[in-house]
């Protein structure tokens, strides 16, 4: 170890990143009840001194753990597209019913809803056992009345790395992201579905990168 002093403070810091890491700055200030700019001296030390690495959009990590350094290295530098598969997709007037036979004939979880490759819905299956359990007549209404609208779509884009398209998944607690090609049609910008990266996708890389490290 080397023989610079930490404060109890830095101590303290460093333990909870070793535990937690990466971990922002907002939630060590959190957990050691002080303010973000409280902690800024003490980060500040801890980086310079090459103890702890910040990393941008994601937080500080504790910069010896090797292994760690190495699985995030592999994660991101893997690309969205280098792992996305073909979405389910359907036009906003199929009915209920159609949109979820097609949901079992693609084994999938969730169906993307299209106006012309545009996107402009996503239909998941607990929105189709919402529909079932309240009595609806799934063969008249279309899927277009049940999907969760754009924009509040959360969608990937093909050169956005694994790690950050995993990490919308966990925040906004969904099964699957729609990979989308961003296109300005009469100066407005629109989404061009071209892929989906799912759990599924994720798992899938996770049990190919054990085989490889
Ligand atoms: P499940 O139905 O298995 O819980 P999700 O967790 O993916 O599947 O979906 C939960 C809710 O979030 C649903 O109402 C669905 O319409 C919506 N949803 C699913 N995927 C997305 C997404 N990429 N962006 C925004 N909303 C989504």
């Amino acid at each position: 170890m080397n023989s610079i002093k930490f404060t109890l403070r830095q101590q303290e810091i460093i333990k909870l990143v070793k535990e937690n890491g990466p971990i922002t700055s907002e939630a060590l200030a959190d957990k050691l009840n002080v303010t973000r700019a409280a902690l800024r001296p003490d980060l500040a030390i801890l980086t310079r001194t090459d103890i702890l690495e910040a990393r941008p959009k994601v937080g500080y990590i504790y910069a010896n753990n090797e292994s760690y350094n190495a699985v995030y290295e592999y994660i991101r530098r893997i690309k969205v597209q280098e792992i996305m598969s073909k979405p389910v997709i359907a036009e906003e007037s199929t009915t209920v019913y159609d949109a979820i036979v097609q949901l079992f004939l693609n084994d999938a979880g969730t169906l993307f809803v299209v106006n012309k490759d545009i996107l402009v819905g996503v239909v998941s299956r607990k929105d189709f056992l919402k529909i079932a359990m309240g009595g609806t007549d799934m063969n008249k209404v279309p899927v277009g009345v049940v999907m969760t609208r754009m924009p509040n779509i959360i969608f990937a884009e093909a050169e956005d790395s694994v790690y950050t398209a995993a990490q919308k998944i966990m925040e906004h607690q969904v099964d699957s992201l729609p990979v989308v090609q961003k296109i300005l049609d009469n100066r407005k910008e629109s989404l061009k579905i071209i892929g989906k990266v799912s759990k599924t996708n994720i798992t899938n890389l996770f049990v190919n990168l054990s085989k490889k490290i």
